[in-house]
């Protein structure tokens, strides 16, 4: 959406309680928790409307794979019980109408100021508040500053030579037109394998005269089994739901790597991976608890993935190429899809294995490779985000002593428990680096985070505290910890965005906190009065231990 074409509005200028970045289910939810809290609050989004990752990832396919019944805020009986889902992974446009449908059903819209960007976060150590700029020319002080801008929120698109020379239309699945895209009669390239990709390119086969995929690093991909959802399932669920709620607010929030359990032998295993199978989805993961901390029970897993692989694509050769070899398997985002391996058995869908003949340059009709040029009309990257870091950083953020977040994360990022950074007081980050976010149902771990952020917020004010600063020690402890309990997992043998490693010079450290408590650890942090954290009235006090 370009400036001139963005709604007119006079610049918000003046003092605010806090400012909360971004309104996808983030931001939302902490919107509407401290307006209850009685603090006043401005939000700001740099699209026209709320949804978040769901209102930029409009692309052909685009679908949870987390069960919708799941991917629900639990925080309103009311919503819980008058929204119904319709198919058992929802696609994107319901997702859409579901964050559309809080906006309204909680009166969000007049909180948020929309299409604006927010450009500048200066915290001022004589005040103990944030200066907030946007590309809107508001100006804001606030006491709390609230980000919420989501952890793969910021697209991005590979420095292929010459990619600004191609005359066709270019797309990116994470910034994909509102109006749709028609490819009927198109040739169509698709880069990129992960999520977006094995998600789009069946839809996009079936309407393009013909896709090449262009395909460096092969996935693993679970059948979705995607069906309409009955109302006996949503029965079951409802009856389900308090002993649901009881295992989302327990220690592990849900994830259950990481424990040794006997494994059976060799035909036992196979039932279990057959069952698993046809019923679809990232569940597969759940077979055993050490899946993803014993190479060989994750070996024979990864196998039985291959050999699924082998047995629905045709041609052996496309076959073998789309066979993942160089990650445990789950240890990449294990991707959930709907006939994405069938789909190389259309002719009009062709596999290029770039690790046999890797893209040399993008030309004004195609795709070059070292081998041959692929003459396309329009070309998709499913290249992924920045992911965790990107959108925060894409923020000019200076803290105590004008230091930047980016000189501060400079060698990765660094955040007690997710929610706070050493040096940045007052700012809280919603599903952070640090906390499990990524690797855990992300609805969950967001009201987690905004319900743990209102009940700091409502004790700074119950005790007139101006000031909370994450103890750069318990950061450092907590960094050390996740960083630990990473690599008793087979998660950093993966080249994954996990790991930064898919950013050409980010630094490579496991982001997400994947151990269990996680909760129990927050709440015990908060009822010890914010241990590690140092509470100050005056500003000068807390100077000290940032
Ligand atoms: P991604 O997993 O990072 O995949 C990016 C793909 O682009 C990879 O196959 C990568 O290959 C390829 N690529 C990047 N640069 C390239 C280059 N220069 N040349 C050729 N190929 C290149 O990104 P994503 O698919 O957008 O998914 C990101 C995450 O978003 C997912 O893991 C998931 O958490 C989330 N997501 C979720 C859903 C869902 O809920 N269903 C859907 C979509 C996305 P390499 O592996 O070789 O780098």
């Amino acid at each position: 959406m370009s400036e001139s074409k963005a709604r007119k509005r006079a610049p918000i200028k003046g003092e605010i309680d806090a400012v909360v970045i971004g309104a996808g289910f983030g931001g939302m939810y902490m919107l509407h928790k401290l307006r209850e809290l009685g603090v006043s609050v401005q939000g700001f989004e740099a699209g026209d409307n709320v949804g978040g990752t769901w209102y930029w990832n409009r692309y052909p396919g685009a679908r949870c794979d987390v069960p919708s019944l799941f991917y629900s805020y639990t925080w309103s009986e009311e919503l819980q019980s008058e929204w119904r889902w319709s198919e058992k992974y929802a696609a994107q446009p319901e997702i859409l109408r579901y964050a559309n449908h809080v906006a309204d059903r909680f009166d969000l819209r007049p909180l948020i100021a929309f299409e604006t960007r927010v450009l500048s976060a200066h915290f001022d150590e004589r005040s103990d508040r944030w200066r907030i700029t946007t590309d809107r020319g508001d100006v804001l002080d606030c006491r709390w500053l609230v980000t919420a801008t989501g952890c793969l929120s910021t697209p991005r698109a590979p420095a292929i030579p010459g990619v600004e020379t191609f005359e066709g239309a270019t797309y990116h699945t994470g910034a994909w037109p509102h109006e749709g895209v028609d490819f009927s009669g198109k040739r169509v390239a698709v880069i990129g394998t992960g999520s977006s990709g094995i998600q789009s390119i069946p839809q996009i086969a079936r309407q393009a005269e013909h896709v090449t995929v262009f395909q460096r690093t092969p996935n693993f991909s679970i059948p979705a089994r995607n069906t309409p959802l009955t109302e006996e399932d949503i029965e079951t669920f409802r009856q389900n739901y308090p002993a649901y709620i009881a295992m989302v607010k327990g220690p592990g929030m849900g994830f259950t790597g990481g424990l040794e359990v006997p494994i059976p032998d060799e035909e036992a295993q196979r039932k279990r991976y057959d069952e698993l199978w046809a019923i679809g989805g990232a569940g597969f993961l759940a077979a055993w608890g050490n899946l993803l901390t014993d190479i060989n029970v994750n070996d024979r897993a990864a196998s039985y993935v291959r050999e699924k692989i082998a047995d629905a694509v045709k041609d052996p050769k496309t076959a073998k190429a789309l066979q993942p070899f160089d990650h445990p398997l789950g240890t990449k985002r294990i991707c959930v899809d709907i006939d994405y391996f069938e789909t190389y058995n259309r002719p009009n869908v062709a596999l290029v294995n770039l690790r046999e003949t890797p893209i040399e340059a993008i030309t004004p009709t195609g795709v070059r490779t070292r081998e041959e040029t692929y003459e396309v009309d329009a070309i998709v990257f499913a290249t992924g985000f920045d992911a965790m870091t990107g959108a925060l950083l894409s923020i000019d953020i200076k803290g105590l002593g004008g230091v930047d977040l980016k000189d501060a994360w400079a060698e990765g990022p660094k955040a007690y428990l997710g929610l706070g950074v050493a040096g940045f007081p007052n700012m809280f980050l919603i599903t952070g680096p640090g906390s499990p976010s990524v690797l855990s149902n992300m609805i969950n771990s967001i009201e987690q985070h905004v319900e743990w952020v209102t009940d700091c917020v409502a004790y700074m004010r119950e005790h007139h505290f101006s000031r909370i600063a994450v103890d750069s020690a318990a950061q450092e402890a907590w960094v050390e910890h996740v960083r630990r309990v990473a690599d008793k997992t087979l998660f950093p043998r993966a080249a994954s965005w996990y790991m930064g490693a898919n950013i050409p010079g980010k630094p490579r450290v496991f982001m997400p906190y994947i151990g269990r408590g996680y909760r129990k650890k927050c709440e015990d942090v908060a009822a010890a009065g914010y241990e590690g954290f140092v509470l100050a009235k005056e500003p000068a006090d807390a100077d000290a231990a940032a």
